[in-house]
């Protein structure tokens, strides 16, 4: 299995729009970082985390010729905005596009991009999204997707676990419950942010105090701001390291037996 952080940058993407601080007006280009999102392939399918505000770029960029599913952590501007260039896709493979989901990201989806679903709206297009709640864990092309409920703020947002790869993007606290569903992990993809702290995001030093105990061989840190230089990651403890765009994992286990401790 193979993964590949499409974007890891914060809601304004880096640069930010009008700001010349040190972040935005950096010469090395591991400090561009388009919306967060991320792609699962396996086995020939490619699964979407996300329809960043920059999915076109991005698909562009990466080469992606398909999009099989897409798994929704939440329904924030940055994270679904994208949405319309799914469309794209679906010209070319004329399949519905299954797009998982909480019960309040899809009905947020639905509500503000009705057009692409088609749900009842007489319109005699045919959908080209299909909404498929999920609150436990589900098979999807011969892997098992586990969400993984987090804490955003004052709102909730799901991580998705997938054999031994977790992906965290937009957290502020994981409970005890979810915890339990991230042991053993290769690699963890999970919201850093900045420096300072933020209500609704772990900064560093939470992010790195909050995974600290799953104990993953990797962990790269994402949703990443203007404050944040990449080279700076260097002094970051051994086993942490900050996301870029473009950045490639290859995930050796991509079976989990953690579904077993679903709550
Ligand atoms: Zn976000
Ligand atoms: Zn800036
Ligand atoms: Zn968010």
């Amino acid at each position: 299995m193979k993964v590949t952080i499409l974007g890891s940058g914060t809601s304004t993407g880096v640069p930010m729009v009008g700001c010349n601080c040190r972040g935005c007006s950096s010469d090395d280009p591991r400090d561009k970082r388009t919306r967060a999102s991320l792609l699962v392939q396996h086995q020939g399918r490619n699964i979407l985390i996300d329809a960043s505000t920059d999915l076109r770029f991005q698909a562009l960029r990466e080469g992606i010729g398909r999009i099989d599913a897409v798994l929704f952590t939440h329904s924030h501007a940055d994270h679904v905005n994208g949405i319309d260039d799914l469309r794209g896709f679906h010209f070319l493979h004329k399949e519905i596009i299954p797009c998982f989901g909480s019960r309040t990201t899809l009905d947020t989806l639905l509500t503000g991009f009705r057009y692409i679903f088609h749900e009842h709206d007489g319109s005699g297009y045919t959908p080209l999204l299909q909404p498929q709640e999920v609150d436990a864990p589900f098979e999807l092309f011969g892997l098992t997707v586990i969400p993984v409920p987090l804490q955003h703020g004052r709102t909730t947002a799901l991580g998705f676990r997938i054999g031994d790869f977790a992906y965290l993007t937009d957290c502020s606290g994981i409970d005890p419950s979810s915890m339990a569903l991230l042991e053993g992990l290769e690699l963890l993809v999970v919201d850093g942010l900045r420096w300072n702290p933020h209500p609704y995001h772990f900064n560093i030093e939470e992010a790195i105090a909050a995974t600290a105990p799953l104990k993953p061989a990797r962990t790269v840190l994402t949703h990443l701001t203007h404050d944040v230089l990449f080279a700076e990651g260097a002094g970051l403890p051994p086993g942490y390291e900050f996301a870029c765009d473009g950045m490639t994992f290859h995930i050796h286990n991509a079976c989990s037996a953690a579904g077993g401790n679903y709550a």
